[in-house]
């Protein structure tokens, strides 16, 4: 058939709906979702008859059916959805930071579909505070005085300081002046805090000596700041809590800490040098701690200022505190999460987050292994012991993607333990047919989306990340991709 008449084929936009494929894609989808597709799909069809690229009536009606079905599923899918981490990177804020435990995000969903005593004292049947269902736990976890919770820690460094510091001075060294990416920068949030920022130091050193004479009749607040994402080594000299803490108390001048990611088990137990727990630090008898509820701690995305009563109480009472004010939704996986810490050897086993940390070689060898093995048995998939080693064009012929087991490295991401490399494994592919930047842009569009990391020249699987459940959906996701 000539284009002319092909064109002259394409039914209208209402034939199609009223079509047996039409009336079942209406009672499957929003009606004007199936139009919009359905309008897309012709526009398509009528470039690529143009072109010559469709010869006949029946390719022509099957083309159309396949492209509205495929639109369709693309159009209904939600634009924020899970995907696959396969990058090793536990705590990835481009892929959401933490996953929550089950008993957290059931908390989540059964909280979502009831009403629920946010603000109701349930013991006085009247109005309650919505930050009780969570201090409580964080008292009883952390021995702190006082505790409040805010969006993020962001909004937590921000509020502290807007709240003991406006118009007054805050001591800072400059070692510890941090980007951590996103525009949290100290200098740019604490000038919009209304603080004002007192650097001492140099960049590599800062004594005891420099905060002490910074001290002035405008000193509102000492600041520590975990240095999250980098670390200084060579000629360095830091200043300690404990040190802050005594010169604090001699000048009457309440030092806060903004440790980032705040971690509520001792980590050094588990061989991970470097971050102090969250109680390490409060012994130190600093005043406020801040921190995230999504990186180390496992939990939704939060900021949590922990410290005395007098100056917890300010932020409470700030007008900030309803502009930064969490909702019911974290205040259910938070106070789920620190549920699971009343138990530490639960929360190792429970929180995501901690279980990919902490988990043993041999477990993520196992994964890797069932992984290969299932990889391995796909058709055109050939495990080989090393991706160096040459193979005769005899061998590789009919093979789509090699695959071998290999060692690796893993980090804990979201600005934690930089300096600290996690000994992982995975599966690492070297497809055949397409480059590896192919493999991984296919990957990354595929329903779920597999996000993995290409180094040297292949695409690398790292089994720390990959959940039990997803094992079979990557292999499927694989076997199509090639
Ligand atoms: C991550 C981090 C923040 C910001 O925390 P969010 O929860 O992402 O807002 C602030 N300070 C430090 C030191 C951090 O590491």
């Amino acid at each position: 058939m000539d284009r002319e008449n092909l064109l002259r084929e394409l039914p209208s936009v209402d034939s199609i709906l009223k079509s047996e494929d039409g009336e079942k894609w209406i009672s499957r989808y929003p009606r004007t979702l199936v139009i919009n597709v359905i309008r897309d799909s012709l526009s398509l069809l009528r470039e690529e008859i143009k072109k010559g690229l469709l010869k006949d009536k029946e390719e022509l009606r099957d083309y159309l059916i396949s492209t509205i079905n495929k639109g369709l599923e693309r159009a209904s899918r939600f634009s924020l959805r899970p995907v696959i981490n396969a990058t090793g990177i536990v705590i990835h804020t481009n892929l959401g930071r933490s996953l929550l435990s089950i008993k957290a995000a059931l908390n989540i969903l059964d909280v979502a579909r009831s009403y629920s005593n946010l603000e109701y004292d349930l013991k006085e049947g009247r109005r309650g505070k919505r930050y009780v269902h969570v201090i409580r736990l964080l008292k009883e976890l952390t021995g702190v005085e006082d505790a409040f919770v805010v969006n993020n820690n962001a909004a937590a460094v921000f509020i502290t300081l807007n709240s003991l510091a406006a118009g007054r001075e805050v001591i800072v060294s400059r070692g510890e002046l941090v980007e951590i990416g996103g525009s949290f920068r100290m200098p740019d949030i604490m000038r919009m805090s209304g603080a004002i920022l007192k650097e001492v130091g140099t960049t590599n050193k800062t004594h005891l000596y420099d905060y002490e004479r910074a001290i002035g009749e405008n000193t509102a607040l000492i600041m520590k700041v975990h240095r999250s994402n980098f670390r200084l080594s060579g000629f360095v000299q830091e200043v300690f809590a404990e040190e802050l803490v005594a010169l604090g108390k001699k000048h009457g001048i309440p030092v806060i800490f903004d440790l980032g990611s705040g971690c509520l088990i001792d980590l050094k137990k588990y061989g991970i040098p470097d971050e102090p727990s969250v109680q390490e630090v409060l012994k130190t008898g600093i005043d406020i701690v801040t921190f995230s509820g999504d990186k180390l701690l496992g939990g939704p995305q939060a900021g949590i200022i922990l410290g005395r009563s007098e100056y917890i109480e300010k932020i409470r009472r700030s007008p900030l505190a309803r502009v930064v004010r969490v909702d019911k939704f974290t205040l259910s996986g938070l106070e789920a999460t620190l549920y699971e810490y009343l138990d530490e050897e639960n929360a190792i086993k429970k929180i995501p987050t901690l279980r990919m940390l902490l988990q043993g070689f041999d477990e993520i060898k196992k994964r890797a292994e069932r992984l290969i093995k299932k990889l391995g048995s796909l058709e055109g998939w050939k495990k080989v012991k090393s991706l160096n080693t040459a193979l005769s064009k005899d061998t590789i012929r009919d093979v789509k993607a090699l695959i071998a087991f290999e060692e690796d490295f893993s980090r804990a991401g979201g600005g934690a333990l930089p300096e600290i490399e996690l000994r992982t494994c995975g599966v690492a592919i070297r497809p055949l047919n397409v480059s590896c930047n192919i493999l991984e842009e296919r990957l990354r569009n595929s329903e779920p989306p597999l996000i993995g990391r290409i180094k040297d020249d292949r695409f690398f699987l790292d089994a720390r990340t990959i959940q039990e459940h997803e094992i079979d959906l990557i292999v499927s996701i694989l076997a199509g991709v090639l």
